[in-house]
């Protein structure tokens, strides 16, 4: 990651935050397992979950991001699992090569 990037990142990071703080609580707080679940082990029943929990949190979309952007490997972050946040960097990274070419 460019120096430029990670500085981007780290200030999604620190808005995040101050968004938490800002509403006081967030759902993931009171089950954090939930959101880390380990395949074979209820796990596809605790990501079901942890979404649906994700989708009444204030922050969602500032979560999203900042996920997506961090290449957060592991864990639901703002109602995407690793894998979809993995295709949504790819779409963006092709839809940004279209526009401007490998540069
Ligand atoms: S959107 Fe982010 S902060 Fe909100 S519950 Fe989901 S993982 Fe937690």
């Amino acid at each position: 990651m460019t120096d430029h990037r990670q500085t981007l990142v780290t200030q999604k990071l620190f808005s995040l935050l101050q968004e938490i703080e800002e509403v006081g609580e967030v759902p993931c707080s009171n089950f954090p397992d939930a959101f880390h679940p380990e395949p074979g082990n209820g796990g596809y029943q605790d990501t079901i979950w942890a979404k649906e929990l994700c989708s009444k949190c204030p922050v969602l979309q500032s979560c999203r991001t900042y996920a997506i952007d961090a290449i957060e490997q592991s864990g639901i972050w703002g109602g995407l699992t690793p894998i979809e946040r993995r295709k949504i960097r790819t779409t963006e990274r092709n839809a940004t090569k279209a526009l401007y070419g490998n540069q």
